[in-house]
């Protein structure tokens, strides 16, 4: 399974030169099956570049979007989609994580705030219909969760023929004040993952101003992967003001704590490029 990151950031998109290293455009993450399918995780910002890459590549045929939820840092790479615009193609659009969620196709494209309607688009945009759990995508089985955010947001365990087993898992608040999932229960559900993708947004400091709001502290993202121990932890969704030079600070430390409590842990910061090969374990 081959994952690629296209946007890192959580928000609103957050260019300049203060983020350049890690990048400023918001949740898009690219997986590629080992039997070649492409996934395309959450519609960011990060979207366009992706979308760009696939049409050059001649890999734009049919890809398959899973959306985490639908507020604007998650579908605004949507309308740039370049495969949308080649009648060629089709995009495979998954359920949502919730009924209120599965308006959001008329809400984009509704000549309002996109000058192009959902009739328009050349081309085919395609509703699955998984029917039973997990979903079955390509060579992979692909397991649902719902996470603790205002409006509601899923995360998905994506588990591949070959054995390689990736969670993406934002907006997400672990210990959030009235939990639909418990730290324990989402370290239950990602159990021998070989990558943990995981909404890092805050920082202790911004407590308790932001306590409820849907997001997680890095300090308590660590304590999670100290009970999930996958191979691989990606912090992800990074707040619009963090520089570079405080995600550089944000990943030594958290380097230096789970070298005490979870050394079997590797971390890595996500940023826009960053390419992972997972081979399962
Ligand atoms: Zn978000
Ligand atoms: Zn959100």
């Amino acid at each position: 399974m081959h994952v690629t990151f296209y946007g890192v950031r959580g928000s609103v998109p957050a260019p300049g030169p203060q983020t350049a290293r890690y990048g400023g455009n918001t949740s898009c993450v690219e997986v590629r099956l080992a039997d070649g399918t492409t996934l395309a995780l959450d519609a960011g910002t990060g979207l366009r570049a992706l979308g760009n890459i696939l049409v050059r590549e001649g890999r734009a045929e049919r890809v398959h979007l899973l959306l985490s939820h639908t507020h604007w840092d998650h579908v605004l790479g949507l309308p740039f989609f370049a495969p949308l615009w080649d009648k060629a193609n089709t995009l495979v659009v998954y359920p949502l994580a919730n009924e209120a969620q599965q308006r959001f196709q008329r809400n984009i494209f509704d000549d309002i705030h996109f000058p192009v309607s959902v009739h328009d688009i050349p081309a085919r945009v395609e509703l699955a219909r998984p029917g039973e759990r997990p979903w079955r995508v390509g060579s992979a089985l692909v397991h649902c969760v719902q996470l603790n955010h205002p409006g509601g947001a899923q995360g998905f365990l994506i588990e591949d023929a070959d054995g390689a087993r990736l969670a993406y898992l934002t907006d997400n608040e672990l210990n959030a004040p009235n939990p639909v999932i418990t730290t324990e229960a989402l370290a239950r559900f990602c159990e021998n993952a070989d990558l943990v993708i995981h909404d890092s947004q805050y920082v202790a400091s911004d407590m308790p101003q932001k306590l409820g709001w849907g997001h997680s502290q890095v300090d308590h993202v660590l304590g999670f992967a100290a009970l999930a121990e996958p191979l691989r932890l990606a912090l992800f969704h990074h707040d619009p003001d963090r520089t570079d030079a405080a995600l550089d600070r944000i990943g030594e430390g958290a380097r230096a704590w789970l070298a005490e409590h979870a050394p079997s842990v590797e971390l890595l910061v996500a940023s826009e490029g960053l390419a992972l090969e997972l081979v399962g374990r």
